[in-house]
């Protein structure tokens, strides 16, 4: 059994992970607008595994846990994490906030990397050797497998595919350069686009403003702006193909519940036009399957 922490932008979760990555019990918290959000975090993962200490969930001790894996954003680096920009922290030792509680193996990944992997190993991906995982949410997490194998730069969790440069003197992005993929394609930009072309309040859910946009998708000004994403899009993909020539492409986060909106589009267009120097080479595309979970499960799993 292990534990498996996410932090995402605006949410916590923490689970019990079997050895077959599957979730036992799990518990989730909303984190955003907090003003210590380091104590909340902390209070949440004590709480919880006291919680299943009391259930007998391990037999009143620690010792069936192996390990405690944790999913960030923001770059993890000697155990801790720098610029978690949406959380406001710019660097959490997470390691020695868990050190005071447990004594076990404490290991921090990217998030989008541990999506990646819970996607290779159990989902969307498990068939494929060389492929790549798009998480399309906040912004654009990726991974990238050759030969069944994520691939890591030495001094950074790299592969920022998220800020690869698809327009020049394009949209400023947070990260300082210009006209990077995901000031076009994460989905909390498109989401943005359509509440303001339809005049939609910031504050709308996902679920209504997806309801909204099924309901005008034909519209000629959400028409346009469907396909300027699936556009913006396939320039990713297709610098994507030519670097790793993958067999998929597997795309998580908030994309996969607007599915409806995109996929066909996006299958319709990808495969008619050509987007990769060898044409024979085109990845098949697919869609996440852990949803949520992904990050939790990726958090536990050994490379
Ligand atoms: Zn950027």
């Amino acid at each position: 059994m292990k534990i498996g922490i996410d932090i995402g932008g605006s949410h916590i979760g923490i689970a019990l992970v079997n050895e077959y990555g599957k979730i036992i019990e799990k518990s989730e918290a909303d984190i955003e607008n907090m003003e210590n959000v380091e104590n909340f975090i902390e209070s949440r993962i004590v709480k919880f595994v006291e919680a299943n200490r009391d259930n007998g969930k391990w037999g009143n001790n620690l010792s069936e846990i192996e390990m405690i894996g944790i999913a960030a954003p923001g770059i993890p680096r000697d155990g801790k994490i720098f610029s978690m920009c949406n959380l406001g922290i710019k660097e959490l030792d997470i390691s020695a906030m868990l050190r005071k509680h447990y004594n076990l193996p404490i290991r921090i990944r990217n998030d989008g990397k541990c999506a990646a992997l819970a996607e290779k190993k159990y989902g969307s991906l498990k068939e494929y050797d060389d492929c790549v995982f798009l998480c399309l949410g906040t912004g654009i997490g990726a991974g990238v497998f050759l030969q069944g194998k994520l691939l890591k730069a030495g001094r950074a969790p790299g592969f920022e595919i998220g800020h690869l440069v698809i327009e020049k003197d394009g949209i400023q992005c947070k990260c300082g350069k210009k006209g990077c993929f995901e000031t076009y394609c994460s989905m909390k930009r498109f989401k943005d686009n359509v509440k303001k072309l339809a005049n939609l309040p910031d504050e709308i859910s996902s679920i209504e403003l997806l309801d909204y946009l099924k309901k005008h998708q034909d519209e000629k000004k959400f028409a346009k702006l469907i396909d300027e994403y699936i556009d913006n899009l396939i320039i990713g993909f297709s610098n994507l193909i030519d670097i790793f020539e993958p067999e998929a492409i597997a795309l998580g986060g908030s994309f996969v519940h607007f599915k409806d909106v995109f996929f066909e589009k996006l299958q319709k267009k990808f495969y008619n036009e050509k987007y990769a120097f060898n044409s024979e080479f085109m990845p098949e595309l697919k869609l996440a399957v852990l949803g949520n979970d992904a990050g939790i499960i990726g958090a536990t799993i050994e490379e």
